[in-house]
Formats: structure tokens, C-alpha cells, sequence
């Protein structure tokens, strides 16, 4: 008897891993960089990724998407029209007009400011977290602290692409969030 179940490499979603570019030492030396930019210019690898992560998602469980700038911001907007859920943007500092509440947090060198408009979530709303690419979790946590700040409930948070070997998968489970992620790549 033949079986139905998907082929290991569906499961990896390779089809659409072939379209993610890698630019060796970007922006540093050591750094792999996984460029979505690749896939996003396929029309078909870019509604694939919409499809699979919106299906990855019960429409009923969340409110709100909060899409993380810049390249999260592509992400949640596809994803909230898919789900037909408004979205939010986590913004870089100083980017929002009106009243804004923002968080600071730390990078490998220095630190970053994450800011979203004052009101954007009200307190009970479940907020799902989106970017392109979970590297340290850092960002995400960043992000889910200052929705959480506002009274959100935050406990999953998607992404095209994931490092497994940054542990940015575990850091978001300890903090109660469960991440959720396309492709996966080895190495940094
Ligand atoms: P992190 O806060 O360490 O999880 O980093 C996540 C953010 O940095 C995401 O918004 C990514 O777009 C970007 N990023 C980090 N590492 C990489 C990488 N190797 N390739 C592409 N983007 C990356």
C-alpha cells in the first residue's frame, strides 16, 4: 500500500529555501547572511511562504500582527491580509509620528530602541509576532516585552526563516512563546 505522507523535503519546504540567497561575511566576516530579498522577487516562492505560514497559524487564536521593521513589515502585511488581521508595526527609533512607547535592548555591539504607537494594542488582544529571519531572538524579545508592557498577550511569533544555532528558537520558549519557522538554516 502506498503511503500520503509529505516527503521530507516538503516538510523543509526546500522548494522554497532554493530561493533564499546566502552572501558570505555580510555584514561582517563569519556571517552568513540569508537574503529573502531573492524570494521575494519570485511572485510564486513569495506567495508559497503567505500560504504555508498563514496555515500555520489558527486564525481564531490571535488578534493582532505585529510585523518588525523592515523586512518583518512585508512579512505581517501578506500574513494580515491572508488572516484578515489588522497588524501593527515595531518600528526603528524616532520613525513613528504620534505618542509612541519603545524599549531599548542589546545587540552583540551597543544597543537598539524598538518603538510602537502608544494605543496600538489594547491590554487581553493576543498579538502575533512576525519577521523575516529568527537569528538570537533578541529583536522578537524585544518586541514581545514591549507588547507585553502594553498588556498584549504574546506567545507565538513566526518567521520565514530560522538559525537554530543562534538559539533564538529556545530563548523565545523560555520567555513562553512558541516560535514557528519555514525554513531552517545551519551555521550563523
Ligand atoms: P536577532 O535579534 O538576533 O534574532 O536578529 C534578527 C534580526 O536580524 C532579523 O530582523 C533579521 O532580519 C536580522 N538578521 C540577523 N541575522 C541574520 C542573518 N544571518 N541573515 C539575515 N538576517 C539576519
Amino acid at each position: 500500500m502506498t503511503t500520503h505522507a509529505p516527503s521530507d523535503a516538503l516538510v523543509r519546504n526546500d522548494d522554497l529555501k532554493a530561493l533564499v540567497r546566502t552572501i558570505p561575511d555580510y555584514p561582517i566576516p563569519g556571517i552568513q547572511f540569508r537574503d529573502v530579498s531573492t524570494l521575494l522577487l519570485d511572485g510564486w516562492g513569495f506567495r508559497e511562504t503567505i500560504d504555508r505560514l498563514a496555515a500555520m497559524v489558527d486564525p481564531d487564536e490571535i488578534d493582532l500582527i505585529a510585523g518588525i521593521e523592515a523586512r518583518g513589515f512585508i512579512v505581517a502585511a501578506a500574513l494580515s491580509y491572508a488572516l484578515r488581521k489588522g497588524k501593527l508595526m515595531l518600528r526603528k527609533k524616532g520613525k513613528l509620528p504620534g505618542e509612541t512607547v519603545g524599549i531599548d535592548y542589546a545587540l552583540e555591539y551597543g544597543t537598539d530602541r524598538i518603538e510602537m504607537h502608544q494605543g496600538a494594542v489594547r491590554p487581553g488582544q493576543r498579538v502575533l509576532i512576525v519577521d523575516d529571519l529568527l537569528a538570537t531572538g533578541g529583536t522578537a524579545l524585544a518586541g514581545a516585552a514591549l507588547l507585553r508592557g502594553e498588556g498584549a498577550i504574546v506567545d507565538k511569533a513566526l518567521f520565514i526563516v530560522d538559525l537554530p544555532e543562534l538559539g533564538g528558537g529556545e530563548r523565545l520558549r523560555t520567555a513562553g512563546i512558541a516560535p514557528h519557522a519555514l525554513l531552517s538554516f545551519e551555521g550563523h
